[in-house]
């Protein structure tokens, strides 16, 4: 039989509603009670005042749950105690025990401010915050269970995965509803969404989040296979590179496939200014694939730390197929790697021409088989955008070329993202 229950978010602080700080603990929670199985239908921001009672009262009334968070600090603005205390009618009382418990912990007997956090409401009960002072609550109103957890973001999730996690699931038998993640690149919402329409009708529904370089799409209803089919459809239509079946890090994923293949890899970058080395070295274990890089920025230090002959970097141009070519080529031969990959190009926000607008980037990659190919590429969006997606490309390439070779030409199909 299948069972549904819906939650809700109150998320106090006046920081919040007056935009000094952004919510994160929406998303942090929310996210988590979903792939629970739990149906989050509402969050809501409400600043540090007894008129967020109200607020409080319209959703215990139409939840199984309500979490709020914050405003239980020590301080006579943080009303959340007061808040509970009026919604169920009961009093605060002192708890001593719970007074003796803080003060054990925590140097704060002169504190006198923190005695406010062991007032307790009635029918409450209190969780342990084993990271600060302010214990959690947990309590009934009519029907609804309700936690009330701190605001600081360490206390909060530890004490909502350690406290509150277990006790939901334990209480609520949901049905947790299978879904298939794939991980884009290179892709935007849009994008995906026309081609999602495009997909013959199916009992399989969509939805995407973006991340910082990557898109997630979750495929959820239907059976499996239709899921499947689903994806190898979009696999298909963008190329399978830029859709990866689960959770997917691109610079481990490229780092795992060259340890695999016993491939070292070298890169020669210039307009992306280290960001390639730097995330295929936020990898463990990256040094058994990944001897080192340069960045060469200027045609001075191209022709010095690349050995490049700088009346050619000249003739060519320094955002140049040809620039691209020597420098791949020669990080490879210089480093003893298997394979090497360079980045040269115009990241902006000044500097374009209209022969090379902004955003343009030359990725060249040189094997270990005397090949050597560049790939010209025409990004949009900022500076940081257009060194992304070129690293992002430069990882896409580098899979395909020591996987299978002759589909290349795919990244015909990344440009203008
Ligand atoms: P205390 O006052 O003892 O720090 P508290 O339970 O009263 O704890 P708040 O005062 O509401 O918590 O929040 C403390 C801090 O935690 C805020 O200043 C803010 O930096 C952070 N914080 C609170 N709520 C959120 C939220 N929803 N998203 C992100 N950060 C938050
Ligand atoms: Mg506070």
């Amino acid at each position: 039989m299948s069972s549904k229950a819906y939650v809700s978010l109150l998320l106090i602080g006046t920081e919040l509603t007056n935009g000094t700080i952004q919510d994160t603990h929406g998303r942090y929670i929310a996210s988590r009670l979903t792939e629970l199985g739990f149906t989050v239908t509402k969050i809501l921001l409400a600043s540090d005042d007894l008129s967020t009672t109200d607020d409080l009262r319209n959703l215990a009334a139409c939840s199984d749950i309500v979490i709020v968070s914050g405003g239980l600090g020590p301080t006579s603005d943080d009303i959340t105690r007061e808040m509970l205390a009026a919604l169920s009618g009961g009093s605060l009382d002192f708890k001593q025990d719970v007074w003796d418990d803080i003060a054990a912990r925590f140097d704060v007997r002169k504190g006198q401010s923190n005695k406010r956090q062991a007032f307790v409401p009635e029918h409450f009960s209190t969780i342990q915050n084993t990271k600060g002072t302010a214990p959690g609550l947990k309590g009934t109103v009519g029907n609804t269970l309700l936690y009330a957890l701190p605001g600081p973001p360490h206390e909060m999730r530890r004490m909502f995965d350690r406290a509150v996690v277990p006790d939901l699931v334990q209480s609520f038998h949901v049905e947790t509803e299978e879904f298939l993640e794939a991980t884009c690149f290179l892709l935007s919402e849009s994008l995906l969404e026309d081609a999602c329409g495009k997909f013959p009708r199916s009992g399989v529904s969509w939805g995407t989040r973006a991340g910082e370089g990557m898109i997630h799409l979750y495929l959820r209803g239907g059976m499996q296979q239709e899921r499947e089919a689903f994806l190898g459809f979009l696999q298909e239509y963008f190329g399978k590179e830029r859709l990866k079946n689960g959770s997917v890090d691109l610079p481990a994923y490229t780092v795992a496939l060259f340890k695999d293949l016993e491939y070292t890899l070298s890169s020669a970058e210039s307009c992306t200014g280290g960001l390639f080395s730097k995330l295929v070295t936020d990898i463990p274990g990256s040094s058994e694939v990944f001897p080192g890089g340069v960045v060469s920025y200027s045609a001075g230090t191209k022709a010095v730390y690349l050995h490049l002959d700088r009346s050619e970097i000249e003739t060519h141009g320094v955002v140049s197929g040809e620039t691209a070519a020597a420098m791949a080529q020669s990080v490879r031969v210089l480093s003893g790697s298997d394979i090497g990959i360079s980045f040269t190009g115009i990241a902006g926000p000044g500097g374009g021409s209209t022969e090379i607008p902004v955003g343009t980037v030359w990725i060249g990659i040189a094997g270990h088989d005397g090949e050597i190919r560049t790939f010209p590429f025409r990004f949009k969006g900022s500076r940081d955008r257009i060194r992304r997606k070129a690293v992002a490309a430069g990882f896409l390439l580098l899979e395909i070329w020591v996987t299978e070779k002759k589909r290349l030409d795919s990244y015909r199909k990344w440009q203008y993202i």
